[in-house]
């Protein structure tokens, strides 16, 4: 094999971010390198709780998932306090899929193929190359044939997800950020299991908040066939030394939490993996170089959601990529534009609004949660209407709220509301306005770090005491 191989792009991954941007650009005639280390009967599986909402696909120009890769059709999320009886039910539009991501992936796959994508599986991308200050390719290792060889393109994408290998290689002149802080990151552990006990309520996914289990984050069930006896199950949690791993976490909330509906489960597929769960990286783009989906981070960070928001970046992405190689310009300049579209829209604003939100999120307890279920402090349309809109709550609920709330002596916390949708405001004007080239990003990065650093502060991340020591007798006591 010759050691040198030439593309227009150069895609490293083939997770949904990477496989969706390089069916997208083989379809506008381009020559596109995919490259990732899973063998080609193995693209597509990942550990995830396979849930994307249909709307994702509206703007992308992606078709859905086929009915055979569909695991489950949901209508919405419900949101569940400690106690299990209150609910709150967040509406999707047009509903969901639970995708069975192996097969989600094998069709995405077959996508690109016929596009005319070439693939480089059971291939690791070991090193991106940069010349005179620009992205060239990767140096890549293969498995089948134990030989090392270059792809070189006009564009190389980092698509490696959590990982980002290529965004850590890249030039420091870029002003690429590369490390993001823990409180920023999940550690998750995911089950798919057979259950002997139908689950009944199949037609939403459920996030459970329950803090002796999944502090600073969220236990999900979600359905994974369309009868009740499959279920995706896992749960997430901030990498903190008084944080037990998550898969410990797990295995108590099954014998404490649902004994009768998990404790003689099938496992059928268990793992554990991060997800980076904030705002995007301030930038993504280098010369010849752009980074999508976890690699960017490119997540709603209030339920950490990834696959739309990575079908999306891999939306634009391919339209800019493509202008870059028609004008034969791939300065960080032009592929800026890609970055600026991106931050500016209704996800990126979603995005950084949200990134506030988990902030409070994160520092509530479960009795805080249940307070503001239970007694309508927050609803579900309050919720579904956050993702979007500025002005959550019109003058008379917020009145009702702050009676129920001196009522029952948790004032602190309608003040604590109240605050957090100011910033959101004030994170989305900063986001409007993002800068449409590098000159500026040094002082627009200050400013969104002041207003993450002050939230971080205000709202310390809650952490039941003694959660340690007593999941360690727990485990002990189970065997
Ligand atoms: C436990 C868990 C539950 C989740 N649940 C949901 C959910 O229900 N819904 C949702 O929308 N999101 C969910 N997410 C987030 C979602 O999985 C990600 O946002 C999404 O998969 C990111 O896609 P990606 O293409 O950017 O990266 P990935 O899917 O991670 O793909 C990266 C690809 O790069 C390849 N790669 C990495 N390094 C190399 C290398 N050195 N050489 C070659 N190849 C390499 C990998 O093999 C992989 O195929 C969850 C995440 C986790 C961990």
């Amino acid at each position: 094999m010759a050691n040198k191989k030439y593309f227009d792009v150069v895609i490293a991954g083939a997770g949904t971010a990477g496989l969706t941007a390089s069916y997208l650009l083989a379809s506008k005639g381009l020559d596109v390198a995919l490259i990732d280390r899973r063998r080609k009967d193995d693209i597509g599986d990942k550990i995830c709780g396979d849930a994307i909402a249909a709307h994702h696909f509206n703007s992308t120009g992606l078709p859905k998932p086929s009915d055979g890769v569909v695991r489950a059709y949901v209508e919405g999320i419900k949101i569940y306090p400690r106690d299990m009886r209150y609910s709150l039910a967040v509406s999707t539009t047009d509903g969901g899929y639970v995708v069975d991501r192996h097969g989600w992936g094998q069709e995405l796959l077959s996508y690109a193929l016929e596009k005319g994508v070439t693939l480089f599986s059971n291939t690791i991308i070991q090193d991106l190359i940069v010349e005179d200050g620009y992205a060239k390719g990767v140096k890549v290792f293969n498995r089948d044939s134990s030989e090392r060889f270059d792809i070189l393109g006009k564009v190389t994408v980092d698509a490696t997800g959590y990982s980002s290998i290529l965004i850590r290689k890249a030039p420091e002149s870029w002003g690429i950020e590369k490390e993001i802080i823990d409180r920023d990151i999940i550690n998750a552990y995911r089950e798919v299991v057979k259950l002997n006990k139908r689950f009944e309520d199949i037609d939403y996914v459920h996030l459970h908040f329950i803090s002796e289990y999944a502090p600073t984050g969220y236990v999900w069930l979600f359905p994974w066939d369309r009868d009740g006896y499959m279920l995706n199950i896992g749960n997430g949690v901030m990498p903190h030394r008084d944080i037990p791993k998550p898969h410990i976490l797990m295995e108590r909330y099954i014998y404490e939490v649902l004994p009768d509906l998990l404790k003689d489960r099938v496992v059928i597929k268990k793992g554990t993996w991060n997800i980076p769960n904030r705002r995007p990286r301030h930038i993504f783009v280098g010369n010849g170089f752009a980074a999508v989906g976890d690699s960017a981070i490119m997540i709603d960070p209030a339920t950490a959601e990834g696959i739309g928001y990575g079908l999306y970046g891999a939306y634009l992405l391919s339209k800019h990529v493509l202008q870059a190689v028609e004008a034969g310009d791939y300065s960080q300049d032009m592929l800026w534009r890609y970055q600026y579209e991106y931050m500016t829209s209704p996800y990126g604003l979603r995005q950084a609004r949200l990134d506030v939100f988990r902030h409070l999120m994160q520092a509530y307890s479960d009795k805080d949660y249940e307070f503001v279920i239970k007694h309508g402090i927050l609803t579900g349309n309050d919720v579904s209407k956050a993702r979007d809109e500025d002005d959550i709550i019109n003058m008379f609920d917020k009145a009702l709220r702050v009676f129920k709330s001196v009522l029952y002596g948790k004032v602190s916390i309608v003040k604590d509301l109240d605050y957090t949708l100011k910033m959101m405001k004030v994170v989305k004007s900063l986001y409007l306005n993002y800068p449409e080239n590098r000159e500026g990003i040094e002082e627009w990065s200050k400013k969104v770090d002041m207003i993450f650093s002050t939230l971080r502060n205000r709202f310390k991340p809650y952490i039941p005491n003694g959660l340690v020591d007593r999941t360690e007798k727990a485990i002990q006591r189970v065997g």
